[in-house]
């Protein structure tokens, strides 16, 4: 151990390992990367996460390489949970769950989500912005990278559902962020400087400066579509109308760049008892968007798709799901899968299925709403039938849930590559943007499949590559800027839920302009000056970063 890390030793309370294996596991999260830290350590507390970053404070300049990657479940898909320095794991001791209510519940960022939805759903309550990884993820990371998922065209994203956080500061003190009224923020930038909490005064000072200043542009600079996780969202802090003033909105989806998130406290909705699904098997992607277009006004609670791709994936590695389900659970769902079995055997296979869900307080209100659905679309002549028990429902959940891991685990040879896995455009678009972006990857010759969040045109589009081959790179970086300018022709954005990390910090530029980045550039000044927090994600990552990290054994 070297002679700084073991200066940390005296006063962290948690675990520091730099044993060969640790370090190899965290070398990687769910990214095409790998980066090896120089340390692991396990906080036990918020105060132990102060130790930290004072720590990196005083040898900063003697070590410049010193830097802090804040860590939940490590199942970030843009490589913002690696990183080259210390790796911070909230899952081992910052895991508590301190309250819950039938409004809020209070959490600590190494909570797995599924763990914190078990305990709200007891008082009937939940927060609706999980992701498809939610039996794997923790809530640190869905703040880190505003997460969301199959519920967002109802319920929206993490952002939504966040009434405070503590978050230690690269000063080294930890703070409570909530949303500010006029008179609040007034009061709090007005304290004279010079006083204990000057780093925060500044804070809010300048960032107010920033965001007044440049308030049109800043404006202008949102993505034009119902998701976004790309840059810093300096666009949703500063109410003009009410004076509400709320860095929630700018440390959500900061990916730890800005501060470590300690304490969350989440805005909970009502469970509904009931739902089911309609599904739709289309033969082609030619009538999606105006598909889509006929269904959203009827408000779904989910409108999801996966292509034929992934439906072969999950018929062929059916054997996975017995480690999730167990025995009989697997021998039940197996029965479902008996269709989609003989549908893969003669080749049957529609290009797309469609998903579209409603929940509510009754079987009978459910079922009215999909048969008014399914009437209003049968003019498309599309099969389509409505889940006829929860199994036959699950079945399709797990294929669109499911699909990427089991792509990761099985490939031989070749590695899923997510780098264009999260593009969205508005849904009234897809027609034209999508035979586009087909006849880009058409072009590489890449094997690939398709899964996404249709009701918000948020498409996850994973190729499987040889990581080996000397021209991967090129490809990555190439097929990125292409199918990232067609998203920009589109306004839509490069990123709709996972975030920009190693993988497309250096596409920001591209989304949105030398003049927002800059403004990203001081943002990440005020909060964090000497450049502690997780390097290289949101600001000042490079092209070779991506060359570099890119993961070259299978
Ligand atoms: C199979 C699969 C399916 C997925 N499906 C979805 C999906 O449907 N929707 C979606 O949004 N994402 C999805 N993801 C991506 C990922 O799972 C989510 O973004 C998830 O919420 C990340 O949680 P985590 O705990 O693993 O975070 P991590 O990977 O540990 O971290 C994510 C980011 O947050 C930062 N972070 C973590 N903890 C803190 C903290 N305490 N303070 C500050 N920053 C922190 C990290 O530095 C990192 O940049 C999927 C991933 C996989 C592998």
């Amino acid at each position: 151990m070297d002679e700084i890390i073991k200066k940390l030793q005296e006063d962290f309370k948690g675990d520091i390992d730099i044993s060969d294996s640790t370090l190899s596991t965290y070398s990687h999260d769910a990214s095409l990367f790998e980066v090896r830290p120089r340390v692991v350590v396990y906080p036990k507390d918020a105060e132990d996460i102060k130790t930290l970053v004072r720590w990196v404070n005083v040898h900063k300049e003697q070590d410049p390489t010193l830097s802090i990657t804040a860590r939940s479940a490590g199942t970030d898909m843009s490589g913002g949970a690696i990183g080259s320095s210390v790796i911070m794991d909230f899952t081992r001791y910052m895991n508590v769950i301190k309250e819950v209510t039938p409004d809020h519940a209070i959490v600590m960022p190494g909570c797995y989500y599924r763990d914190f939805d078990t305990a709200t759903k007891k008082i009937g309550r939940y927060m609706p912005a999980f992701t498809a990884s939610r039996e794997i993820n923790a809530v640190g990371g869905m703040i880190g990278n505003n997460s969301g998922g199959e519920k967002a065209i109802k319920y929206g994203k993490t952002e939504e559902y966040i009434n405070a956080l503590k978050v230690v500061l690269s000063d080294g003190n930890e703070y409570l962020i909530k949303p500010l009224t006029k008179s609040e923020l007034e009061s709090k930038i007005s304290i004279a400087p010079g006083t204990d909490n000057a780093f925060e005064i500044n804070l809010y000072l300048q960032l107010y400066k920033i965001i007044t200043e440049n308030y049109d542009e800043i404006m202008n600079a949102k993505p034009a579509v119902s998701k976004n996780s790309a840059g810093y969202y300096l666009w949703n802090v500063y109410d003009k109308a009410t004076g509400t003033f709320d860095l929630c909105r700018l440390i959500v989806g900061s990916q730890g760049t800005l501060g470590i998130v300690t304490e969350i406290n989440f805005r909970l909705v009502p469970t509904e008892p009931f739902s089911n699904i309609l599904v739709v098997f289309m033969p082609s992607l030619d009538d999606v968007s105006k598909l889509v277009t006929e269904i959203i006004p009827f408000k779904p609670d989910s409108l999801e798709t996966f292509d034929d791709k992934s439906m072969i994936l999950a018929v062929r590695f059916f054997f996975d799901f017995f480690k999730q389900l167990g025995f009989w659970g697997a021998i039940k769902l197996g029965l479902q899968f008996i269709p989609e079995a003989w549908m893969t055997a003669v080749g049957g296979i529609p290009k797309l299925i469609l998903m579209i869900e409603f929940t509510g307080q009754s079987e009978e209100e459910i079922k009215n709403k999909l048969t008014e659905v399914k009437d209003h679309i049968a003019h498309f002549g599309f099969h389509m039938h409505i889940a006829h028990s929860s199994g036959e429902a699950d079945k399709y959940w797990r294929i669109r849930h499911e699909s990427f891991n089991l792509l990761r685990k099985h490939v031989k040879n070749k590695r899923t590559a997510p780098f264009i896995d999260d593009i969205i455009v508005k849904p009234e678009y897809l027609p034209e943007f999508l035979p586009k972006v087909k006849a880009l990857l058409d072009a590489y010759k890449l094997d690939y499949t398709v899964q996404g969040h249709l009701g918000n045109g948020n498409f996850h589009i994973i190729p499987l590559m040889d990581l080996n081959s000397p021209f991967s790179a090129d490809i990555i970086l190439e097929l990125s800027a292409k199918v990232y300018s067609l998203v920009h022709e589109y306004h839509g954005s490069i990123t709709a839920e996972h975030n920009d990390g190693i993988i497309r910090t250096p596409y920001l530029l591209q989304q949105f302009g030398p003049k927002i980045i800059e403004l990203f550039q001081k943002t990440k000044n005020i909060f964090d000056p000497k450049n502690i927090f997780n390097p290289g994600k949101k600001v000042g990552g490079t092209f070779e970063d991506i060359r570099t990290a890119i993961k070259k054994k299978n």
